[in-house]
């Protein structure tokens, strides 16, 4: 056994898994765990970084329909925040040292692409911060609404400012469990074509799951092999985040009536780990998602990059997320050091501050 180990370990190193390898690892996860570790060890060595940044979610009025969403609402119940709003949100966090504004909203029926540009401008023309905004799916609605194609799009909000784009929205990238979950949503094509369109002008992104609801392990494993394809042609993401499905207040929840155990969790970040490397080798772990204490022990099972300290996110929080909406960088400093890690505040585009 011990050869058949060595000799898949030196074939991940090569870059050179496949999906056999990472199905039999999922069911061997000791070797699997051991592996990863290794691999993060290579890669980044016992750094463990962290960013300080900002979410401001724009608005909840949306037009879409994904049935895990718990964020969303109707025209006349929701909000849109003025600029002067998004302006004093701003101030705050970069008085708190924020090197990153991440930027996302709900579809708002009437948005087209100069309104998207128009708050990266404003942001932009006030402070001197990294805008890390919209989805594949706010670049594809917007390219709706405007008339034009989404490389269009892109283009225009590049000229505005943005520095880089959030890969959510990518769910599981399949059809058969898009149709399911989120019907309205783009296809996993434009969603890789949209990716593909950005890292190709300049604009890097990173990459997400959404996993532990209707998917089988199959579907994880698929989805982390086309994220490792897109990597492979572009080198556009800067990392893989596994953003664990939250259950409540939403239909999907509703639907799905089981509770993913840690040792799935770990299970899911050490294959990311992987079935990635050496293409994409910033691994984050969402304490959002998690929880402070499991994310802290994801850093056992491949993690290398512990995300953001937000200062609001309420998308989670409103699908039932346990943790906070701000982590501090000294509560940051001390949860990596006692995971006997060194931790390192990074920029968005991972230069060590
Ligand atoms: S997940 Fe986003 S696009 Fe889907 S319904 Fe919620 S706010 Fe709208």
């Amino acid at each position: 056994m011990k050869e058949d180990f060595d000799e898949l370990y030196e074939k991940i190193r090569a870059g050179k898994v496949e999906r056999e390898d990472a199905l039999f690892l999922a069911h061997k996860p000791f070797y699997l765990f051991r592996i990863a570790d290794e691999l993060r060890k290579e890669k980044n060595g016992d750094v463990v970084t962290y960013l300080v940044n900002r979410n401001i979610n724009f608005t909840n009025i949306c037009v879409g329909t994904c049935k895990f969403c718990a964020f969303r609402e109707e025209k006349e119940k929701g909000y849109m925040l003025s600029m002067d709003a998004v302006l004093s949100k701003v101030e705050e966090a970069v008085n708190n040292e924020a090197t990153e504004i991440c930027v996302q909203g709900g579809l708002h029926p009437n948005l087209v692409v100069d309104n998207y540009c128009e708050i990266i401008e404003t942001i932009k023309s006030h402070f001197d911060v990294h805008i890390h905004a919209y989805s594949p799916m706010e670049i594809y609605h917007a390219a709706r609404n405007s008339d034009m194609s989404e490389e269009e799009v892109l283009k225009a909000l590049k000229k505005a400012g943005l520095g880089s784009i959030p890969g959510t929205a990518a769910e599981i990238l399949d059809d058969s469990i898009r149709g399911i979950i989120c019907p309205k949503k783009l296809k996993t094509d434009k969603w890789v074509e949209i990716i593909k369109t950005a890292h190709r002008l300049g604009i890097p992104s990173t990459a997400t799951i959404m996993y532990g609801h209707i998917e089988s392990l199959e579907n994880r494993i698929d989805h982390i092999f086309k994220i490792q394809e897109i990597q492979k042609d572009t080198g556009g993401f800067t990392e893989f985040v596994p953003l664990k499905f939250m259950r409540k207040n939403n239909e999907l929840g509703r639907m799905v009536n089981r509770n993913l155990s840690f040792l799935e969790d770990a299970i899911l970040h050490a294959l990311a780990r992987v079935i990635l490397h050496p293409y994409c080798t910033n691994l984050q772990v969402s304490w959002v998602k998690l929880g402070v204490r499991d994310a802290q022990r994801m850093l056992y099972f491949g993690v290398n990059d512990m995300g953001g300290t937000l200062m609001e996110e309420s998308i989670s929080r409103l699908s039932g997320s346990l943790a906070g909406e701000y982590m501090s960088p000294e509560d940051f400093e001390r949860v990596i050091k006692d995971a006997g890690r060194t931790p390192k505040r990074r920029t968005t585009l991972y230069e060590i501050n």
